[in-house]
């Protein structure tokens, strides 16, 4: 028969991901692991993490982005960017900051979109927070004839000159834990390893205190999603605003209320599959819980929004750059343009699920910001 001579072609065994075996070795040894711990190996494990070694956008990746879905989003987010630069006075210096830039399609537009603004391209310093040895290549192409600097963290950032720092779909990427409700009170959902990967649960008193005091009494079986590591970013990033002066702002999905449900998700091949299945090949996030942001940075800097993309975009007048790039270009870019901002803007598509926050600090005075 015909196919039996094509299968001795084939290979054996679909390979696992080697990141099961440190994960299996792991659970074995220390016993159920923390969601924290799961994401952490899973999505930045030095070898073998998710985003260490691929490039997941795109249509022929696993998620599609906002900037790689139109060059509006990178370009909106250069002119708010300036505007930021000129109302702090024009600094002679700026340290520009982008965590988790991809593939740095959003910089370069931004970029791109600034070009003509004079004084400004002289004072930028770019600096990209970027974990990803593969996605750090991607942006050197983009990005080398800005001369960025790339760093793990924000701790190796100078502190010298005012800053701004922007990150899209960043804080979702960042470890959370989720949490149950139990007729014995709060529990840690955690990885256990049995043949299949499942969820296990651990009660500790310590969880209680993680849940919000309105959603303690939440029905047994509730879910509670609780991100220390994002809420501390803010808290890292509002540090530096106070120092240095300047603003950020960050988009993301999720929402504006502190609420209970369970939103861990895994995307492959732009599907949605089962949380638990593909480890290593499929990225997994959760929402992003704003209220938990703005909770941990308002008494510290100035806090704008969350607003939906949406109405961020439109009010840093999105629909007007459509409209100059329709008029001056052929019919089949008109289409990619349109195409592009519904994407972005329409409630339907990106335009309400994903929010928008902005901090700011100008040496203990108000930095209004535009876009919210
Ligand atoms: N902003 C881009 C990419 C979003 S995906 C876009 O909109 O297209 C998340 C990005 O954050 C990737 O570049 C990923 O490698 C990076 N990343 C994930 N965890 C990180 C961490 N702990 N520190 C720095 N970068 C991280």
């Amino acid at each position: 028969m015909w196919w039996q001579s094509a299968w001795h072609g084939m290979s054996g065994l679909r390979m696992p991901n080697p990141i099961e075996d440190i994960l299996k070795a792991d659970i074995q040894e220390n016993g159920p692991m923390s969601l924290a711990r799961f994401l952490e190996i899973v999505l930045s494990h030095p070898q073998y993490g998710y985003y260490m070694n691929r490039d997941p956008f795109g249509g022929g990746g696993d998620f599609v982005t906002a900037p790689e879905v139109s060059q509006l989003f990178g370009e909106i987010i250069g002119a708010w960017a300036a505007d930021v630069w000129m109302k702090m006075g024009q600094p002679e210096r700026l340290i520009l900051c982008e965590c988790g830039p991809g593939r740095g399609t959003l910089m370069a537009d931004a970029m791109r979109a600034t070009k003509g603004l004079p004084d400004f391209h002289e004072a930028v310093e770019l600096h990209l927070l970027e974990i990803s040895p593969i996605l750090q290549e991607r942006q050197r192409a983009a990005l080398g004839e800005f001369n960025p600097q790339w760093h793990k963290g924000l701790e190796n950032l100078p502190d010298d000159a005012p800053m701004i720092v922007m990150g899209n779909e960043f804080l979702d990427a960042l470890p959370f834990i989720s949490l149950q409700k139990t007729r014995e009170g709060w529990a840690e959902r955690v990885v256990n390893y049995d043949g299949a990967y499942t969820f296990d649960l651990r009660l500790a008193a310590e969880f209680e205190d993680l849940v919000p005091f309105h959603l303690k009494k939440a029905e047994a079986g509730s879910i509670f999603e609780a991100a220390p590591v994002r809420n501390e970013f803010m808290t890292r990033v509002s540090e530096r605003l106070k120092r240095q002066g300047g603003a950020a702002v960050f988009i993301d999905y999720g929402h504006v209320k502190t609420s209970l449900g369970d939103t861990f998700q895994a995307l492959k091949d732009n599907k949605y599959v089962e949380a638990l299945s593909c480890i290593g090949d499929a990225d997994l996030t959760s929402h992003v819980d704003f209220e938990a942001l703005v909770a941990e940075v308002f008494d510290q800097v100035q806090v704008h929004g969350p607003v939906t993309q949406g109405e961020f975009l439109r009010a840093l007048g999105v629909e007007v750059r459509a409209q100059m790039l329709i008029d001056s270009n052929s019919e089949q870019q008109c289409a990619d343009v349109k195409n592009g901002l519904h994407r972005l803007v329409a409630s339907s598509e990106m335009g309400a699920l994903f929010k928008v926050i902005g901090l700011s600090y100008w040496h203990g005075k108000e930095l209004e910001i535009a876009g919210f």
